[in-house]
């Protein structure tokens, strides 16, 4: 059997197990290394081949993005990752992370649970990275964090081992303040971030390599050595030592919650329906023997399939051939094809049960922000809004 046939298999067997699935989304300011992280992600999951991340911009899948060099269309993917020798499915949303195309951030908010914030360790945080941050909160998604490029503080602004940790500390402090300004209901709920929790993770997307502070108790590398691996450019050593998938991978599945743990807050914030009614029920659960409850956060044309809506699953289970309604559309729709994303590629497959991401076809009345259900009167859910930030102009 084909790799890429085994994988899909174990992609299929994972989604029947919600407390085995993550959705995340990866967010960050333009530049500060998404597309490497998520390349590199992709490549320690197999899903690519190594030598090619990083320049093959696997998620930009747009031309548009390509001849522009940023990511504007959401792609999603989902991937295989063995966490304290159990396996677990994480279903990767791309966003975009220039400004101009907030909304689409917010979109894929809905769609996750989780979120990835990456943050250049040079830069700092960016108006984007505050932007993608509120609305991860206002949508209910935990954060964790991810400090690249620290390889450019010790090659590039040459600080010394102890000045590093400074710096990183003090970023650290300045994402909580972020936190707990934006939403102080959260924040005192424990979404801080923490090295010392393993909510945090740094590294270099560019050269493949991550720690955190379990990674260390695991592989006994401290600060005092990735400061040596770098400066006697011994980088490919430490990726060795210390994968970048593996420690961000880790920190995923132990801190960002499963769609069980999640969809109880999650719904009663999306969704103003009677929460104690069958369907409010079954969402809070993540029954998929229930009634279908689908939001569509984004729909895009495939030149063979036509239009392809792709959300998140919250009850039910998604099949070829059931009829369901559109909220807004008087007439019902047939589900044609019911696929998940292998990166650009969409794979059909038998069923997709709640608490997943899932592509269908067939859906020819549905919008971004469509409810899909098999209920004749469901309540839908509540509109995507994008809070958009004023942009400042420096003359
Ligand atoms: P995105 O806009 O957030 O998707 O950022 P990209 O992944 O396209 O990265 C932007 C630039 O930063 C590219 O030139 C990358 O090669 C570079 N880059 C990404 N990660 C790192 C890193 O860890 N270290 C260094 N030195 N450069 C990086």
């Amino acid at each position: 059997m084909g790799r890429r046939k085994k994988m899909v298999e174990r992609v299929v067997s994972l989604m029947k197990n919600p407390e085995h699935i993550r959705n995340i989304g990866i967010v960050a300011h333009i530049d500060h290394g998404k597309t490497t992280l998520t390349d590199n992600l992709l490549a320690g999951a197999g899903m690519i081949s190594s030598e090619l991340s990083g320049s093959q911009l696997f998620m930009d899948s747009d031309e548009e993005e390509q001849d522009r060099g940023i990511t504007i269309d959401s792609a999603n993917v989902s991937m295989v990752h063995e966490y304290n020798g159990e396996e677990f499915l994480i279903n990767l949303i791309d966003t975009p992370g220039h400004v101009d195309f907030g909304g689409d951030v917010t979109r894929a908010m809905r769609a996750v649970d989780g979120a990835v914030v990456v943050i250049d360790a040079v830069e700092g945080t960016m108006p984007q990275t505050e932007t993608v941050l509120r609305q991860a909160l206002k949508e209910q998604v935990k954060p964790v964090l991810f400090i690249n490029k620290v390889d450019r503080l010790i090659n590039e602004l040459q600080v010394d081992s102890q000045e590093m940790q400074i710096r990183l500390g003090k970023l650290i402090d300045h994402v909580n303040k972020l936190i707990k300004g934006m939403n102080e209901e959260s924040y005192n709920k424990g979404w801080k971030v923490s090295a010392s929790d393993g909510t945090v993770a740094f590294g270099s997307a560019l050269y493949n390599w991550a720690i955190s502070v379990p990674m260390m108790d695991k592989t006994n590398i401290g600060f005092a050595d990735v400061y040596n691996y770098c400066q006697q450019e011994r980088q490919t050593d430490l990726a060795q030592k210390c994968p970048l998938y593996e420690a961000v991978n880790d920190m995923v599945i132990r801190h960002l919650p499963n769609p069980i743990t999640a969809q109880p807050y999650r719904v009663s914030t999306i969704w103003h329906g009677d929460i104690e009614s069958d369907v409010g029920e079954q969402m809070t659960k993540a029954k998929e023997n229930g009634d279908l409850a689908f939001m569509v956060t984004d729909i895009r044309l495939d030149p063979h399939a036509g239009e392809v809506a792709t959300g998140r699953l919250f009850s039910g289970t998604f099949k070829r051939g059931m009829e369901v309604n559109i909220s807004g559309s008087p007439s019902k729709n047939r589900v044609q094809q019911v696929g998940i994303y292998m990166g650009s590629e969409r794979v059909e497959v038998e069923r997709i049960p709640a608490g997943n991401i899932a592509a269908v076809t067939g859906l020819k009345d549905a919008i971004v922000g469509s409810t899909v259900t098999t209920k004749d009167d469901m309540t839908p859910f509540e509109s995507i809004k994008h809070v958009s930030e004023p942009v400042v102009t420096v003359a």
